[in-house]
Protein backbone atom coordinates (compact mmCIF):
# COMPACT_ATOMS: atom_id res chain seq x y z
CA UNK A 1 0.00 0.00 0.00
CA UNK A 2 2.71 2.85 1.36
CA UNK A 3 4.74 1.66 -1.69
CA UNK A 4 1.58 2.38 -4.48
CA UNK A 5 1.35 5.52 -2.26
CA UNK A 6 4.74 6.45 -3.59
CA UNK A 7 5.02 5.44 -6.99
CA UNK A 8 1.71 6.91 -7.40
CA UNK A 9 3.36 10.43 -5.84
CA UNK A 10 6.04 9.83 -8.23
CA UNK A 11 4.02 9.55 -11.02
CA UNK A 12 2.04 13.19 -10.15
CA UNK A 13 5.26 14.66 -9.86
CA UNK A 14 6.79 13.54 -12.23
CA UNK A 15 3.92 14.70 -14.83
CA UNK A 16 3.61 18.04 -13.28
CA UNK A 17 7.77 18.55 -13.50
CA UNK A 18 7.32 17.17 -17.41
CA UNK A 19 4.34 19.91 -17.44
CA UNK A 20 6.11 22.63 -16.17
CA UNK A 21 9.72 22.16 -18.58
CA UNK A 22 7.27 20.45 -21.64
CA UNK A 23 6.50 23.01 -24.36
CA UNK A 24 2.63 24.04 -24.78
CA UNK A 25 -0.03 22.58 -26.75
CA UNK A 26 -2.84 24.30 -28.87
CA UNK A 27 -5.01 23.05 -26.37
CA UNK A 28 -3.28 25.14 -23.17
CA UNK A 29 -2.23 28.05 -25.47
CA UNK A 30 -5.19 29.89 -27.40
CA UNK A 31 -2.73 29.39 -30.93
CA UNK A 32 -5.04 31.51 -33.28
CA UNK A 33 -4.83 34.15 -30.57
CA UNK A 34 -1.31 34.17 -30.11
CA UNK A 35 -0.44 34.88 -33.68
CA UNK A 36 -2.41 37.20 -34.12
CA UNK A 37 -1.35 38.98 -30.98
CA UNK A 38 2.93 38.57 -32.14
CA UNK A 39 1.47 39.86 -35.55
CA UNK A 40 0.02 42.62 -34.40
CA UNK A 41 3.26 43.70 -31.96
CA UNK A 42 5.54 43.56 -34.69
CA UNK A 43 2.82 45.30 -37.41
CA UNK A 44 4.91 48.42 -37.19
CA UNK A 45 8.39 47.56 -36.82
CA UNK A 46 10.38 48.79 -40.27
CA UNK A 47 14.41 47.87 -39.34
CA UNK A 48 16.11 45.82 -41.91
CA UNK A 49 15.91 46.17 -46.15
CA UNK A 50 15.00 44.02 -48.79
CA UNK A 51 18.16 42.55 -50.61
CA UNK A 52 19.22 43.89 -53.92
CA UNK A 53 21.72 41.10 -54.96
CA UNK A 54 18.72 39.84 -57.02
CA UNK A 55 17.24 42.59 -58.21
CA UNK A 56 13.77 41.24 -58.34
CA UNK A 57 13.50 41.02 -54.16
CA UNK A 58 14.31 44.28 -54.22
CA UNK A 59 10.84 45.05 -55.52
CA UNK A 60 8.75 43.08 -53.19
CA UNK A 61 6.71 44.95 -51.03
CA UNK A 62 8.73 45.72 -47.90
CA UNK A 63 5.35 45.58 -45.68
CA UNK A 64 4.23 42.64 -46.10
CA UNK A 65 4.51 40.28 -42.92
CA UNK A 66 2.59 37.34 -42.41
CA UNK A 67 3.03 34.06 -39.78
CA UNK A 68 1.65 30.85 -39.22
CA UNK A 69 1.95 27.31 -37.11
CA UNK A 70 1.22 24.41 -37.99
CA UNK A 71 0.94 21.56 -35.70
CA UNK A 72 2.41 18.38 -36.17
CA UNK A 73 -1.11 17.23 -36.20
CA UNK A 74 -2.14 19.44 -38.80
CA UNK A 75 -3.89 22.49 -37.07
CA UNK A 76 -2.95 25.72 -39.07
CA UNK A 77 -3.19 29.03 -37.44
CA UNK A 78 -2.15 32.17 -39.81
CA UNK A 79 -2.12 36.11 -39.29
CA UNK A 80 -1.03 38.72 -41.82
CA UNK A 81 -0.46 38.25 -45.60
CA UNK A 82 -1.13 34.68 -45.32
CA UNK A 83 -1.76 34.27 -48.72
CA UNK A 84 1.38 36.18 -50.27
CA UNK A 85 3.59 33.62 -52.12
CA UNK A 86 7.19 34.66 -52.10
CA UNK A 87 10.20 33.19 -53.26
CA UNK A 88 11.72 30.20 -51.05
CA UNK A 89 14.82 30.68 -51.39
CA UNK A 90 17.39 29.17 -49.14
CA UNK A 91 14.93 27.60 -47.32
CA UNK A 92 15.01 24.78 -49.92
CA UNK A 93 17.96 23.89 -49.18
CA UNK A 94 16.96 22.42 -46.05
CA UNK A 95 13.90 20.27 -47.81
CA UNK A 96 16.39 19.35 -50.96
CA UNK A 97 18.88 17.73 -48.94
CA UNK A 98 16.09 15.52 -47.71
CA UNK A 99 15.59 14.39 -51.40
CA UNK A 100 18.97 13.58 -51.40
CA UNK A 101 18.60 11.22 -48.21
CA UNK A 102 15.66 9.46 -49.29
CA UNK A 103 17.29 8.57 -52.59
CA UNK A 104 20.58 8.03 -51.00
CA UNK A 105 21.02 8.13 -47.21
CA UNK A 106 22.79 10.08 -44.77
CA UNK A 107 26.88 9.42 -45.07
CA UNK A 108 26.84 10.75 -48.60
CA UNK A 109 26.11 14.11 -47.11
CA UNK A 110 29.18 14.00 -44.95
CA UNK A 111 31.11 12.09 -47.64
CA UNK A 112 30.65 14.30 -50.94
CA UNK A 113 29.43 17.38 -49.39
CA UNK A 114 29.87 18.38 -45.60
CA UNK A 115 27.78 19.22 -42.35
CA UNK A 116 30.41 21.44 -40.46
CA UNK A 117 29.04 25.35 -40.73
CA UNK A 118 31.49 27.19 -42.49
CA UNK A 119 31.57 30.30 -40.53
CA UNK A 120 31.49 32.37 -43.36
CA UNK A 121 29.12 33.75 -45.51
CA UNK A 122 26.47 31.51 -47.64
CA UNK A 123 28.00 32.69 -50.95
CA UNK A 124 31.77 32.95 -49.52
CA UNK A 125 34.05 31.15 -52.31
CA UNK A 126 36.92 32.05 -49.22
CA UNK A 127 34.72 28.57 -47.49
CA UNK A 128 35.68 26.05 -50.38
CA UNK A 129 39.25 27.51 -50.44
CA UNK A 130 40.04 27.82 -46.76
CA UNK A 131 39.13 24.20 -46.08
CA UNK A 132 41.41 21.25 -47.27
CA UNK A 133 38.40 19.08 -47.63
CA UNK A 134 36.49 21.23 -49.74
CA UNK A 135 33.95 20.39 -47.19
CA UNK A 136 31.21 23.04 -46.98
CA UNK A 137 27.88 22.41 -45.45
CA UNK A 138 23.95 21.60 -47.61
CA UNK A 139 22.85 24.63 -46.26
CA UNK A 140 25.48 27.32 -47.90
CA UNK A 141 24.88 28.22 -51.28
CA UNK A 142 28.07 25.72 -52.94
CA UNK A 143 27.12 23.00 -50.49
CA UNK A 144 23.26 23.31 -51.92
CA UNK A 145 24.61 23.48 -55.37
CA UNK A 146 26.61 20.36 -54.31
CA UNK A 147 23.12 18.56 -52.99
CA UNK A 148 21.30 19.50 -55.87
CA UNK A 149 24.14 17.88 -58.43
CA UNK A 150 24.20 14.67 -56.68
CA UNK A 151 20.50 13.96 -57.03
CA UNK A 152 20.59 10.99 -59.47
CA UNK A 153 18.57 11.29 -62.67
CA UNK A 154 18.34 10.53 -66.02
CA UNK A 155 18.55 14.07 -67.06
CA UNK A 156 17.88 17.53 -65.98
CA UNK A 157 13.89 17.29 -66.71
CA UNK A 158 13.30 14.36 -64.33
CA UNK A 159 16.39 15.81 -61.56
CA UNK A 160 14.16 19.39 -61.40
CA UNK A 161 10.78 16.88 -61.35
CA UNK A 162 12.29 14.87 -58.31
CA UNK A 163 13.23 18.43 -56.46
CA UNK A 164 9.74 20.04 -57.02
CA UNK A 165 7.71 16.62 -55.57
CA UNK A 166 10.23 16.84 -53.25
CA UNK A 167 9.07 20.13 -52.01
CA UNK A 168 5.43 19.48 -53.01
CA UNK A 169 5.05 16.46 -50.96
CA UNK A 170 6.62 18.63 -47.84
CA UNK A 171 3.81 21.41 -48.70
CA UNK A 172 1.15 18.81 -49.81
CA UNK A 173 0.17 21.48 -52.41
CA UNK A 174 1.36 22.77 -55.97
CA UNK A 175 4.17 24.76 -56.18
CA UNK A 176 5.63 26.96 -59.00
CA UNK A 177 8.51 28.65 -59.91
CA UNK A 178 8.56 32.18 -59.62
CA UNK A 179 9.61 33.41 -63.06
CA UNK A 180 10.51 37.11 -62.59
CA UNK A 181 13.05 35.76 -59.44
CA UNK A 182 14.31 33.23 -61.54
CA UNK A 183 14.85 35.47 -64.15
CA UNK A 184 15.91 38.03 -62.33
CA UNK A 185 18.84 35.33 -60.63
CA UNK A 186 19.43 33.73 -63.46
CA UNK A 187 20.78 37.28 -65.05
CA UNK A 188 22.74 38.44 -62.33
CA UNK A 189 23.84 34.51 -60.76
CA UNK A 190 27.48 34.94 -61.86
CA UNK A 191 28.88 34.32 -58.01
CA UNK A 192 26.89 30.93 -57.91
CA UNK A 193 28.66 30.12 -61.52
CA UNK A 194 31.90 30.59 -59.87
CA UNK A 195 31.02 28.72 -56.85
CA UNK A 196 30.24 25.55 -58.93
CA UNK A 197 33.31 25.79 -60.87
CA UNK A 198 35.29 26.32 -58.46
CA UNK A 199 33.11 23.02 -56.87
CA UNK A 200 33.86 21.24 -59.72
CA UNK A 201 37.72 22.20 -60.00
CA UNK A 202 38.00 20.42 -56.87
CA UNK A 203 36.11 17.01 -57.90
CA UNK A 204 32.93 18.32 -55.56
CA UNK A 205 30.56 19.08 -58.10
CA UNK A 206 28.69 15.85 -59.44
CA UNK A 207 27.15 16.90 -62.35
CA UNK A 208 27.45 19.40 -65.33
CA UNK A 209 27.97 22.84 -64.10
CA UNK A 210 25.73 25.08 -65.87
CA UNK A 211 22.56 21.96 -65.39
CA UNK A 212 23.40 22.74 -61.19
CA UNK A 213 23.23 26.23 -60.90
CA UNK A 214 19.92 26.71 -63.17
CA UNK A 215 18.21 24.07 -61.49
CA UNK A 216 19.87 25.32 -57.86
CA UNK A 217 17.98 28.90 -58.92
CA UNK A 218 14.83 27.02 -59.95
CA UNK A 219 14.37 25.90 -56.56
CA UNK A 220 15.27 29.04 -54.91
CA UNK A 221 12.82 30.93 -57.08
CA UNK A 222 10.01 28.47 -56.08
CA UNK A 223 6.80 30.25 -54.17
CA UNK A 224 5.40 29.33 -51.13
CA UNK A 225 3.31 31.12 -48.33
CA UNK A 226 3.75 30.78 -44.79
CA UNK A 227 0.94 28.19 -43.88
CA UNK A 228 3.26 26.35 -47.04
CA UNK A 229 6.13 26.88 -44.87
CA UNK A 230 5.06 25.80 -41.58
CA UNK A 231 3.60 22.76 -42.73
CA UNK A 232 7.22 21.86 -44.22
CA UNK A 233 8.07 22.38 -40.65
CA UNK A 234 5.54 20.84 -39.29
CA UNK A 235 6.59 17.74 -41.40
CA UNK A 236 9.89 17.97 -39.80
CA UNK A 237 8.27 17.81 -36.23
CA UNK A 238 5.80 15.35 -37.01
CA UNK A 239 8.73 12.60 -37.75
CA UNK A 240 8.99 13.30 -41.65
CA UNK A 241 5.11 12.30 -42.17
CA UNK A 242 3.22 15.71 -44.14
CA UNK A 243 0.24 16.17 -41.64
CA UNK A 244 -2.08 17.47 -43.96
CA UNK A 245 -1.32 14.58 -46.82
CA UNK A 246 -0.29 11.87 -44.02
CA UNK A 247 2.09 11.03 -46.73
CA UNK A 248 6.09 10.02 -45.60
CA UNK A 249 8.01 12.93 -46.79
CA UNK A 250 11.56 11.64 -45.83
CA UNK A 251 12.51 8.63 -43.34
CA UNK A 252 11.53 9.51 -39.71
CA UNK A 253 15.44 8.43 -39.38
CA UNK A 254 16.74 11.28 -41.06
CA UNK A 255 14.98 14.06 -39.28
CA UNK A 256 16.81 14.12 -36.46
CA UNK A 257 20.17 14.94 -38.95
CA UNK A 258 18.72 17.74 -40.97
CA UNK A 259 17.29 19.40 -37.86
CA UNK A 260 20.88 19.03 -36.75
CA UNK A 261 21.66 20.74 -39.64
CA UNK A 262 19.67 23.05 -39.78
CA UNK A 263 20.04 24.19 -35.47
CA UNK A 264 24.39 24.70 -36.66
CA UNK A 265 23.86 26.09 -39.84
CA UNK A 266 19.96 27.43 -40.49
CA UNK A 267 20.43 31.86 -40.56
CA UNK A 268 23.35 32.09 -41.76
CA UNK A 269 26.67 33.78 -40.00
CA UNK A 270 24.00 33.95 -37.04
CA UNK A 271 22.60 30.46 -36.39
CA UNK A 272 24.85 30.66 -33.10
CA UNK A 273 23.49 33.73 -31.87
CA UNK A 274 20.06 32.40 -32.67
CA UNK A 275 20.06 29.33 -31.44
CA UNK A 276 21.23 30.63 -28.02
CA UNK A 277 18.10 33.01 -27.75
CA UNK A 278 15.62 31.11 -29.36
CA UNK A 279 16.96 27.41 -29.03
CA UNK A 280 15.06 26.05 -32.29
CA UNK A 281 16.53 24.31 -35.75
CA UNK A 282 15.12 26.88 -38.25
CA UNK A 283 16.17 28.12 -41.49
CA UNK A 284 15.92 31.50 -43.39
CA UNK A 285 15.96 32.18 -47.05
CA UNK A 286 17.06 35.90 -48.54
CA UNK A 287 12.99 35.80 -50.08
CA UNK A 288 11.98 37.27 -46.17
CA UNK A 289 11.05 33.78 -44.73
CA UNK A 290 11.95 31.69 -41.81
CA UNK A 291 11.16 28.29 -40.59
CA UNK A 292 11.34 27.11 -37.06
CA UNK A 293 10.53 23.44 -35.76
CA UNK A 294 9.89 22.36 -32.42
CA UNK A 295 9.85 18.88 -32.65
CA UNK A 296 6.85 16.33 -31.71
CA UNK A 297 4.76 19.92 -31.45
CA UNK A 298 4.81 22.47 -34.48
CA UNK A 299 6.32 24.13 -37.19
CA UNK A 300 6.63 27.84 -37.39
CA UNK A 301 6.75 30.14 -39.99
CA UNK A 302 7.34 33.82 -40.92
CA UNK A 303 7.67 36.59 -43.39
CA UNK A 304 8.62 40.09 -44.24
CA UNK A 305 11.38 40.81 -46.79
CA UNK A 306 13.52 43.61 -45.01
CA UNK A 307 17.00 41.42 -43.82
CA UNK A 308 19.30 42.12 -41.77
CA UNK A 309 23.34 42.16 -42.64
CA UNK A 310 23.58 38.39 -42.18
CA UNK A 311 20.22 37.69 -44.60
CA UNK A 312 17.81 37.04 -42.28
CA UNK A 313 14.28 38.59 -41.52
CA UNK A 314 14.85 41.08 -39.02
CA UNK A 315 10.52 40.71 -38.26
CA UNK A 316 10.33 37.13 -38.99
CA UNK A 317 13.35 36.71 -36.31
CA UNK A 318 11.19 38.79 -33.94
CA UNK A 319 7.91 36.95 -34.71
CA UNK A 320 9.42 33.51 -34.08
CA UNK A 321 11.32 34.31 -31.43
CA UNK A 322 8.37 35.62 -29.45
CA UNK A 323 6.12 32.37 -30.45
CA UNK A 324 8.70 30.58 -28.94
CA UNK A 325 9.19 32.30 -25.48
CA UNK A 326 5.19 32.31 -25.48
CA UNK A 327 5.07 28.31 -26.25
CA UNK A 328 8.33 27.79 -24.03
CA UNK A 329 9.33 26.00 -26.87
CA UNK A 330 12.92 25.04 -26.62
CA UNK A 331 15.25 21.66 -27.82
CA UNK A 332 17.22 22.55 -24.49
CA UNK A 333 14.68 23.16 -22.05
N1 LIG B 1 19.12 31.96 -54.34
C1 LIG B 1 19.87 32.66 -53.34
C2 LIG B 1 21.33 32.66 -53.70
O1 LIG B 1 21.81 31.75 -54.31
C3 LIG B 1 19.65 31.97 -52.04
C4 LIG B 1 20.28 32.71 -50.92
C5 LIG B 1 19.59 32.56 -49.61
O2 LIG B 1 18.38 32.56 -49.50
O3 LIG B 1 20.34 32.44 -48.65
O4 LIG B 1 22.03 33.58 -53.37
Amino acid sequence: MMRTLMTQRFVVLFISLFMLSSPLHAAEVDLQQLVNDVHKQFASHNEGKNPDYIPALAAVDSDLFAISIVTADGKKYSAGDKDHSFSIQSIAKAFNLAALMNQQGDQVVVDKIGVNATGLPFSSIMAIELNEERSVNPLVNAGAIATVSLIKAKNAKQKWNIIESNLENFTGTDLKVQKNIYKSETDTNVKNQSIARLLSNYGRLYDDIEVSVDLYTRMCSVGVNTEELAIMGATYANAGINPMTKKEAVKAENVPKLLAVMATSGLYDDSGLWLYKVGLPAKSGVGGGIIAVMPGKYGIAAFSPPVDAAGNSVRAQLAIEEIAKRLKANVFQ
